[in-house]
């Protein structure tokens, strides 16, 4: 898959103009572009630019002024991107996607550099802010290559996950109130019932699943000691940037289920991201609907603790809120969950009990901004949940193949902390076995890092293995582990939705963590039915991963979707 070279066109044609978001550079170098007095000026330069885009900038690098492609070898653009990241960060900005074109001098239509194997699905190539621009220590790249890249620029420091930050998945059934919900906690405004406040919020799909990929989030509040400290408006990017800075904990949201096809936003948001806590919304008038107790299943089998919302209080009158009280009581009871009403237990009842069992409700109305402030408090105190104790892991999620470099593989790291020249394992290999690899170094934002820790997104460039040999939904793990590789797992599942039934040998995707692959079913007892629980001998079709007890994931064949925990590995044969 070639990097969609519109992109490229695009920003060319729109070329570099006085007052427009969009520069030029044939290359940065650190000791011509950041010594004093230049330093400067390209950073109120790039200031210029983000500001001119409202709050987003467009660098193209590796071309002359006038936007011929000249390319610039490996090295160079890594160095490139090294100084535009600095400059960025003095404008109190940060990169947030590169992506890059090979161009042969001799004709300026040759290869595309970067591919990101094993990342069907088609989200468009955007990327996490870590893959590529690997430093300056590429060697010996072909002399008659070059690369063009595009660099998007964003106003506001790269959102850092830390005990401090907690991070919330909203889901429910479109409609129900979700993006008025956070618009009203994020801003402290109210809502008009006529989608006023969630304006603010409503982006285009793309710009979602480039939030979700990028940093985490699509809307931030925090608090300091006086309270929340909220957007003015969230449309203007440097208020996010404001939000960062005066907070002492910050509160993100990341929408997880409300896009359809949900499945897919399902997994980035659940699966590869760490969140702590889940917030799901039941509209008062409606009540909890299908897709209400589809995405409660989603949160709750990934443990979750989660937050029900009852919105839209103020259309209804005080019996029928008491009639949803009861529906969503009695559809937690039926998964399992003790409700936990605020209004009569209190906050801080809902903050010691919220967690495996125990899922608080809460009423609310963005009109008449009921329940935020029961909301503001809870996300004041819950503390952070996502766990990062333990051995150092990591799921591959893309990788790249950077000239002179090597093998970079990006993901999140689940547990644990890496640091650069750290001795690891990879795998497992399609026969099942694991090969040894050095973390040559460790990329964070483009920024060279000398270790991460659990919860971040980096790019690990890898010494002893190609790039072809590594696969999206490998693993990394310390050199000293023993790992198995299995092929076929027991689980408990749950079918969500499914038209019929599933019987033995019924073949859907299982996504589990990074890995994506079809695998074929038998349920116990030879059938299970929608709705149903019960147990499965899950086989991978094609190869082993790497998959412990516990993980859980998420599969799918056509209309039909579920969830599962794994209970029992069966090595690889
Ligand atoms: P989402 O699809 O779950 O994100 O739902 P939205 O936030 O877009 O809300 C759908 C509609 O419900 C919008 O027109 C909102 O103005 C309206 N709405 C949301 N919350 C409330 C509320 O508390 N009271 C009233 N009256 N309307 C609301
Ligand atoms: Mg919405």
């Amino acid at each position: 898959m070639s990097p969609d070279r519109a992109v490229l066109e695009r920003a060319i044609e729109r070329g570099e103009r006085e007052g427009g978001s969009v520069e030029f550079k044939e290359r940065l170098q650190r000791d011509v572009h950041l010594s004093d007095g230049r330093r400067e000026s390209l950073a109120a330069q790039l200031r210029h630019r983000v500001l001119s885009g409202d709050g987003e900038a467009t660098y193209v690098v590796g071309v002359t002024d006038e936007g011929g492609l000249a390319g610039i070898p490996p090295a160079q653009f890594s160095e490139s991107m090294d100084v535009l990241s600095l400059l960025a960060e003095e404008a109190g900005a940060h990169i947030e996607d590169v992506q890059t074109w090979g161009v042969d001098p001799s004709n300026a239509d040759s290869a595309a550099n970067r591919s990101p194997p094993g990342d069907a699905g088609g989200e468009g190539g955007r990327g996490d802010g870590t893959h590529g621009g690997t430093r300056g220590d590429a060697v010996g790249q072909d002399a008659t290559s070059g690369l063009v890249g595009v660099a998007t620029i964003r106003e506001g420091g790269i959102l850092d996950v830390d005990d401090s930050h907690i991070v919330v998945g909203t889901a429910g059934h479109v409609d129900h109130g979700k993006s008025t919900l956070v618009g009203s906690l994020v801003t402290g405004q109210a809502d008009d019932g006529d989608g006023g406040t969630r304006g603010y919020l409503d982006v285009q799909p793309h710009e979602v699943e480039r939030g979700l990929s990028a940093d985490l989030s699509y809307a931030v509040y925090g608090f300091d000691d006086d309270g929340p400290v909220r957007m003015d408006n969230p449309h203007r990017k440097s208020d996010r940037a404001r939000i960062v800075e005066e907070s002492d904990r910050l509160v993100s949201f990341v929408d997880t289920v409300g896009h359809e096809p949900w499945l897919r936003t399902t997994i980035r948001g659940l699966v590869g991201q760490k969140l702590d806590y889940g917030l799901l919304t039941v509209a008062a008038d409606d009540g909890p609907t299908k897709t209400t107790r589809e995405h409660l299943g989603v949160l709750l089998a990934t443990e979750l603790p989660t937050i029900v919302a009852i919105t839209k209080a103020d259309v209804v009158s005080e019996d029928r809120l008491r009639e949803v009280e009861r529906e969503i009581e009695r559809m937690l009871r039926e998964a399992d969950r003790s409700p936990l009403r605020i209004d009569r237990h209190g906050v801080d009842a809902a903050v010691e009990e919220i967690g495996e069992t125990v899922v608080p409700i809460v009423t609310t109305s963005a009109v008449r901004m009921e329940g935020v402030d029961v909301l503001d408090e809870l996300f004041e105190r819950l503390p952070k949940t996502a766990g990062a104790d333990g051995e150092f892991r990591m799921y591959v999620d893309r990788t790249y193949n950077v000239t002179g470099v090597g093998a970079v593989a990006s993901g999140t790291i689940m547990s644990g902390e890496v640091e650069a020249g750290d001795e690891l394992l990879i795998g497992p290999m399609p026969d099942g076995g694991f090969r040894e690899v050095e973390a040559r170094s460790i990329e964070m934002h483009y920024h060279r890092v000398d270790h991460a820790e659990a919860g971040r997104i980096v790019g690990i460039a890898l010494k002893g293995i190609p790039e072809s040999e590594v696969e999206r939904g490998m693993v990394l793990i310390p050199r000293e582990s023993e790992p198995t590789a299995v092929r076929e797992f027991e689980a408990e599942v749950m079918v969500l939705n499914h038209p019929t039934r599933i019987d033995d040998g019924y073949e859907p995707v299982v996504h589990l963590e990074t890995v994506s692959e079809a695998a074929a079913f038998y349920p116990e007892g030879g059938t299970l039915l929608p709705g149903d629980k019960g147990r499965a001998t899950v086989r991978f079709k094609f190869r082993p991963y790497l998959v412990e007890e516990g993980q859980r994931f998420v599969f799918r064949e056509g209309q039909s979707k579920g969830v599962g925990t794994v209970t029992d590995v069966h090595p690889a044969e």
